[in-house]
């Protein structure tokens, strides 16, 4: 099969698109600034051009991680210290979405690679431990960040089980029996992202012994050798969208796994998703960066601008100029209330704050796809042809929602209830 690449701006000699986030007007410092232009340009100059190809075979973008390895952006997370860019979450969640832009797929699953730095970096430096747990998760997080930065392996975060635990509801069914000097893991993960193309599987189980009852709080998060026996991709993949991430199944069975491979000691990930709730809004870069490309290919499809189509000038009709208006209006309230929650990101927000993260997260997931929407309604039937994205940011954004555990439905529940009942009310 034939996969028609798609003409980017920077490949047919165009300067660079501006940055989404303006360093000087949203009052970045220089060395996010640095660190994010970093992922613009490599979007927009090198992963634009191939993502076409992801999606139309489903592979996964490994051309794209060699890169994002030469960038050092695999280490975005990791701290300066151990050679990597020691980004917080602010210049984390900007950097994505500058990659989503280019190459939805690429952006989703550096996700999940990067939030094994994140949550074990940044996030866990705000929760509590004592000095020897602390000490041990240093040692222990320094081995996984050296793996990142000088070999550049890739990192996977399977939760999924199909069941009610990945939205947060009940305990992993994925089981980690204690042995000497680790654990046996077995249990089978569906919508694993980059199954059979990470290193290491971070995946998300319950600590249970031998009698005891599954508990969230004994929630491990475990990365597990992807070559390790007993582990087995299984399924095919060949979804509406996002199909580059290659999210097939998982499983695992009896799988020894040693006490290094913890990403977070024990108890601190439950404490990580009762303190830290902006820690699951992490999906959400990927999809403001899909919401900006819709927006971004109007204003070029009806200017006569977009590369390798014939320039023909749209822009004068006064409907084409009232749905730009719509997108643009959309697109800055999306982004406003999106940088404001990602800039809040803390331990122990506020009610505020939480409400406020669910509010960003509906808006981003639900708001990519209908900016999407409107761009092809607005530009017409040449603009969906599968030589031009269009098409896919419409297909991968139609995904954002889905995500748990802050799906659009779920976020409307919690903002309901949180709005209207203080901790422990009831109408009894
Ligand atoms: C492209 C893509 C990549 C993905 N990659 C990963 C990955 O790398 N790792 C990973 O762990 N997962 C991944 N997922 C899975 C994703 O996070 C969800 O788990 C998955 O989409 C859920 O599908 P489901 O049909 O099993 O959901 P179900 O659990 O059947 O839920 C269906 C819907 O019901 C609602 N719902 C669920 N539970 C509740 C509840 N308690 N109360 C009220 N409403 C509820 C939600 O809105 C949900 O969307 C990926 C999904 C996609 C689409």
């Amino acid at each position: 099969m034939t996969i028609p690449v798609q003409k980017t701006a920077a490949a047919s000699g165009e300067a660079l698109d501006a940055p989404m986030f303006d360093p000087a007007a949203y009052r970045l410092t220089a060395e996010q600034a640095d660190i994010i232009s970093r992922a613009r340009q490599l979007g927009q100059s090198v992963l634009a051009g191939r993502a076409a190809i992801w999606d139309r075979e489903a592979t996964f973008p490994t051309e794209n991680y060699k890169d994002l390895h030469r960038a050092g952006l695999l280490g975005i997370s990791v701290p300066k210290s151990l050679g990597g860019l020691g980004a917080g979450y602010q210049t984390y969640a900007l950097a994505a979405a500058e990659i989503g832009r280019y190459c939805g797929a690429t952006a989703l699953t550096w996700n999940m690679h990067v939030c094994s730095t994140l949550w074990s970096g940044p996030l866990a430096d705000d929760l509590d431990m004592d000095d020897e747990m602390r000490a041990s998760h240093e040692r222990r997080r320094a081995i996984h960040y050296k793996r990142i930065v000088d070999d550049g392996a890739i990192y996977s975060q399977p939760f999924s089980e199909g069941g009610a635990a990945a939205a947060g509801g009940v305990a992993f069914g994925t089981e980690a029996r204690p042995v000497k000097g680790g654990w046996l893991v077995s249990g089978k993960k569906i919508f694993a992202s980059l199954s059979g193309h990470a290193d290491y599987y971070g995946v998300l189980c319950t600590e249970i012994s031998e009698g005891e009852k599954a508990s969230r709080r004994n929630t491990l998060y475990l990365a597990i050798p992807a070559k390790t026996e007993g582990v087995s991709v299984v399924g095919d993949w060949d979804p509406l969208g996002m199909r580059g991430t290659v999210s097939r199944t998982l499983i695992f069975k009896d799988v020894f796994v040693d006490e290094d491979a913890a990403l977070m000691p024990r108890g601190v990930y439950f404490q990580a998703a009762m303190r830290w709730p902006h820690m699951f809004m992490t999906l959400s870069p990927t999809y403001m960066g899909l919401a900006q490309a819709a927006y971004d290919f109007t204003l070029k499809y009806l200017r006569g601008e977009v590369p390798g189509m014939p320039p023909v000038k749209r822009r004068m009709y006064p409907t084409k100029q009232i749905a730009v208006a719509q997108m643009q209006i959309k697109l800055e309230q999306i982004k406003g209330i999106w940088f404001q929650a990602v800039t809040e990101a803390r331990a122990n927000p506020t009610k505020e704050q939480v409400l406020r993260a669910y509010a960003a997260q509906y808006s981003v997931m639900e708001g990519a796809n209908e900016l999407a929407a409107l761009a092809i309604r607005t530009c017409g039937g040449q603009s969906m042809l599968k030589t031009l994205p269009l098409e896919r940011i419409y297909r991968d954004s139609r995904c954002g929602s889905l995500m748990l555990p802050w799906t659009a439905e779920l976020c409307l529940d919690r903002i309901g209830r949180e709005a209207l009942y203080e901790p422990g009310e009831t109408d009894e």
